[in-house]
């Protein structure tokens, strides 16, 4: 898998034309197989619209994108979710599916219409869910499911498929401290499989945690590249108007860093 964005900008349609319209302007980015990227931001940066383009839900106003170095335009849908899949912001279920049933709905593009589920669907099922340590909920309705287990639900019924990239619209957003670590974990996993996660985040340090690269939007210009390098205490201020301290931690021989917000500046 390979993703890749040549200046491509964005303004929503009726707006084009006018400069200070434009959501982002000339992002560039570049993500290879088994890496983790982050989307930082502040509300309204295009985070969501930014996503909603690369997958071809909306049509960059200008640039282009290339997955696996094919203009994504040329691209059938077909072919793109074949190879990619999306959990969005959605924390509630409102059908009344089983965590199973609505696990085995992501094999649906192997299964085929009107045809029933096949041993090996119903085995790709059960694995993703223990994998992610679902499995013990796997026959309660979704609808009975607390946020975080069906957030989890969600992304084991994107991962059944056997996607080369995961893109997460705010995946621990609203959930609690286990949960939210059970998904960043999930990430490392994924990563060890060669498989690359795209992640929209209002949590820096879930990107200076995480992800190998960063995106950050709603500044003077975008700002892409290794987190290391992009997500710093300059790079906050000047987008969020945060006066912060990123600090690292040795914990059990790892380096973990950390990010302290002291208050608002006047910057933004
Ligand atoms: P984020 O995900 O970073 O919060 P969004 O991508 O949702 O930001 O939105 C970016 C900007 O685009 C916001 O100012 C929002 O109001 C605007 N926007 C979102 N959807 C539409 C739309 N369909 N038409 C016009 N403007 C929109």
């Amino acid at each position: 898998m390979k993703l890749r964005t040549e200046n491509v900008s964005f303004s929503y349609p009726g707006r084009a034309g006018n400069e200070k319209k434009y959501i982002f302007r000339d992002v560039n980015i570049e993500l290879e197989s088994g890496r983790i990227m982050a989307i930082l931001g502040p509300n309204g940066s295009g985070k969501t619209t930014f996503l909603r383009c690369l997958m071809g839900m909306l049509k960059w106003t200008s640039g282009i994108s290339f997955f696996d170095d094919r203009d994504t335009n040329t691209l059938s849908s077909k072919e793109f979710w074949s190879k990619v899949s999306y959990v969005p912001q959605q924390r509630m279920a409102t059908s009344s599916f089983t965590a199973f049933e609505s696990v085995l709905l992501g094999r649906s593009g192997q299964i085929g219409f009107l045809s029933t589920p096949k041993k090996s669907d119903i085995e790709a099922t059960e694995k993703i869910m223990e994998e992610l340590g679902i499995i013990a909920y796997k026959n309660r309705d979704c609808n009975t499911l607390s946020g975080g287990e069906f957030q989890m639900v969600l992304i084991a019924k994107a991962l059944v498929s056997g996607p080369e990239l995961l893109i997460l619209d705010e995946p621990e957003s609203g959930l609690d401290f286990r949960n939210q670590l059970i998904v960043l974990n999930t990430m490392d996993r994924l990563k060890e499989k060669g498989i690359s996660c795209i992640f929209n985040t209002h949590y820096p340090k879930h990107a200076l945690q995480k992800a190998d690269c960063s995106l950050i939007l709603g500044g003077d210009r975008p700002y892409f590249g290794r987190t290391e390098e992009t997500v710093n205490e300059k790079t906050i201020e000047a987008v969020f108007g945060v006066r912060a301290v990123i600090n690292e931690m040795q914990v059990d021989g790892e380096t973990i860093k950390n990010i302290v917000p002291l208050y608002v500046t006047e910057k933004r």
